[in-house]
């Protein structure tokens, strides 16, 4: 009957929900050995410039290999690391990993190669991340110049001055910044005006269906123009045919990533990446 119905389907619910936190918590515990065993690795996605086809830099991704060859889902391992704390390590980690692997494809031979690193915005919440930053920077002796954060907007949407502060600060050493995932967020974009960023990245989900359809041309257009105004540059996230390449030489748009050049690689494969298009 309906009842008993009802409350089979309530166990059921409550057993998996038991099950999805067990999840969690097992989860958590492997990251925080992992992080301890040292079993994070950083793989780097090549920054594209569009007018000559060069190499500006790359982007560090999370990668956590398992023993048969796969990954966990590095946004499943962030939202997992942000909730818990965990990510004030992981990040240190990552910024400490990042400059190091940039400092040497600079010795390497190609000083002109920046590095950009993805911040959670529980890293500004904290207030130590300037020591962070520049402790990782000092470690590696790479210049603050070489470093790019990856902001999202709903950090800068928050506008406390504690975030505006320590912005203000990193800025001041020469370190860049890019909105990640532009065009996703919020609508208010009174974050512009208070904040100096140096580009815009446009999320992929306007760029992945850019060569077909039409409905996303106008939009792409719309945010170039914008960044333009604001003489910001624009980086296209997602590129992954010629037919959008083309699009966004032609609309103006500066930068580009995506499986077209190269997914995210192990840091000695990207050198040799940096090598063949010399
Ligand atoms: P994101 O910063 O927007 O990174 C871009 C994502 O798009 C990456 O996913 C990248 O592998 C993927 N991608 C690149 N090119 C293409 C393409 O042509 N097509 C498609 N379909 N996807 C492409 P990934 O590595 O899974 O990372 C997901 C998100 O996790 C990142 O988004 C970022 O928000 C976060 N994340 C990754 N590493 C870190 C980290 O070290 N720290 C923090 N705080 N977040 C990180
Ligand atoms: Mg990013
Ligand atoms: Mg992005
Ligand atoms: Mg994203």
């Amino acid at each position: 009957n309906a009842k008993a119905e009802g409350r089979n389907t309530w166990r059921f619910y409550n057993e998996a929900m038991d099950q999805a936190n067990t999840d969690k918590f097992n989860l958590l515990q492997r990251i925080r050995d992992a992080l301890k065993n040292n079993e994070f690795k950083l793989y780097y996605q090549p920054k594209i410039c569009l007018k000559q086809e060069a190499v500006l830099g790359a982007e560090a991704l999370l990668r956590w290999p398992q023993p048969d060859g796969s990954f966990i889902n590095p946004a499943d391992v962030i939202e997992l690391a942000e909730r818990s704390g965990l990510i004030l390590e992981l990040g240190s980690w990552v910024l400490q990993q990042a400059c190091s692997d940039c400092q040497y494809w600079q010795q390497q031979g190609f000083p002109a190669v920046k590095v950009a690193v993805n911040l959670s915005p529980i890293q500004f919440r904290d207030g130590r991340l300037e020591q962070t930053v520049l402790t990782a920077l000092r470690h590696s002796g790479l210049a603050p110049e070489a470093l790019e954060l990856e902001l999202t907007e709903s950090l800068l949407i928050d506008n406390s001055d504690f975030v505006q502060q320590q912005l203000a600060r990193l800025g001041a050493l020469g370190i860049t910044f890019a909105i990640d995932d532009f065009g996703t967020g919020y609508s208010n974009l009174s974050y512009l005006r208070q904040f100096n960023a140096s580009s815009l990245k446009v999320d992929k989900s306007f760029i992945s269906s850019l060569s077909v359809s039409l409905r996303d041309e106008p939009l792409v257009r719309a945010i170039i123009q914008l960044a333009k105004s604001l003489e910001l540059t624009t980086v296209a996230e997602g590129v992954e045919d010629t037919a959008t390449f083309t699009m966004l030489q032609q609309l103006g748009c500066d930068a580009a990533q995506g499986y077209l050049w190269s997914p995210a690689v192990p840091a000695e494969q990207f050198i040799q990446y940096l090598q063949c298009k010399r």
